[in-house]
């Protein structure tokens, strides 16, 4: 297969960790006999400084053209001073926006090699955390009308709009419908039904398409109760579904307890296959150019665009398998390492795992 993606490395340890993400597909591409193609383009920083705009349109039409982006993390303190709009975050916003993406997939793996990583007690973790949270990401509250009122004193008053339509909660519903189908076919969607309308609607939508997928369980949970259930009994969840503010909470409360932010990656979906997929964490100016950036993060992230983007799942675990046996060899990059570990720089993380891609041949997991 030939596979074109458009490569956007950004700013700070953004060009590193993509450069390792790269060399993982490359290798999957060599092992499973694809045809891999990219075109680097411009974002963030690197744009501002080149065009003075954080979003040129060429990298906008250069995007739409490939079958997915892979983004490494834009920003830093270099741009910090720019008016909003001409911000490197202003990129981020617009990509999304341009490019349709609605859905925000984040994986939450407790990587077995990294247990020690989790905050939760032994008993807890050992049942094993594997979720994947599918969030909207253009609806909901904060894109929902809002105003800030001043009448002086104690009359001011602000407020902001939850609001979702049937086709908005219908189109990221079957998104996870779809993720559940190559999963366990379980979700558990997420809502405040008990309190507001928005959340009784959402409700109801979920279960009327359970009837064009009809193999997979739905169950609802109360967001206040999902938050303490991550806590309490993580292996619980398969695939959760949410509205955007409570996906942006427990997204980050998933992540908590299944690693260190340089491991965590995530995707943005629109319609079709298309995506852009990019490491949870930001462009890190404080270690960029040094050589330490964790690039695992950037590589699950490349796994994901294979299985999402182009359905290769064997060629997705292939590189997942890989992460896991370097970091079971007790193989770290400095923000991950433990006691005896041997510690290793970005470009060295990024060789070894493509190198365990290509060459071991284990069964896939
Ligand atoms: P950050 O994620 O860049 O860094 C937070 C801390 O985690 C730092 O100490 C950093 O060294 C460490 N860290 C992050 N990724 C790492 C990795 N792969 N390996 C090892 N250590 C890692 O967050 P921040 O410092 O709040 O933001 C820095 C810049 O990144 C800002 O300009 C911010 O706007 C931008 N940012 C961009 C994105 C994105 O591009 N999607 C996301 C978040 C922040």
């Amino acid at each position: 297969m030939r596979i074109n993606i458009a490569v956007i490395d950004g700013d700070g340890i953004g060009p590193e960790v993509c450069a390792a993400a790269i060399g993982a597909l490359d290798a999957a591409g060599k092992r499973f006999g694809h045809e891999l193609c990219y075109r680097h383009v411009l974002m963030g920083g690197a744009a501002i400084d080149k065009h003075g705009i954080p979003l040129p349109d060429e990298t906008v039409d250069i995007c739409k053209n490939s079958g997915a982006v892979l983004l490494g993390a834009v920003g830093g303190p270099k741009w910090d001073g720019l008016p909003g709009n001409l911000r490197p975050e202003a990129g981020l916003l617009g990509i999304r926006k341009s490019l349709g993406l609605y859905a925000n997939i984040r994986p939450a793996r407790l990587i077995n090699a990294l247990k020690a990583t989790c905050p939760l007690k032994d008993g807890i973790r050992d049942r094993g955390i594997d979720m994947v949270v599918v969030r909207e990401l253009t609806g909901g509250m904060y894109f929902g009308k809002r105003n800030t009122v001043f009448r002086g004193g104690a009359e001011a008053y602000a407020y902001d709009t939850e609001k979702y339509s049937v086709a908005e909660i219908e189109r990221i519903a079957r998104k996870a419908y779809e993720i559940a189908a190559a999963r366990k076919n379980e979700i558990i969607s997420i809502d405040k039904a008990n309190v507001l309308d928005s959340g009784r609607l959402w409700r109801k939508v979920v279960h009327e398409l359970n009837a064009e997928y009809p193999k997979t369980r739905v169950s609802d949970m109360l967001v206040d109760n999902a938050a303490m259930q991550l806590i309490k009994n993580p292996s619980q969840f398969d695939v959760v579904l949410t509205p955007n503010m409570f996906g942006d909470i427990l997204s980050d409360e998933a992540a908590m307890i299944t690693g260190s932010i340089g491991v965590l990656a995530s995707a943005s979906l629109g319609d079709g296959a298309f995506g852009l997929y990019e490491p949870i964490h930001g462009s890190a100016p404080d270690i960029a150019g040094q050589d330490k950036a964790n690039p695992v993060a950037a590589v699950l992230s490349a796994a994901m665009l294979l299985k999402y983007s182009f359905g290769l799942n064997a060629e997705a675990a292939a590189i997942e398998n890989a992460v896991d046996r370097v970091l079971e060899k007790n193989i770290r990059t400095a923000d991950i390492a433990e006691s005896g570990s041997q510690i290793v720089g970005c470009k060295e993380m990024g060789r070894l795992i493509a190198e365990a891609v290509f060459t071991d041949r284990r069964p896939i997991i």
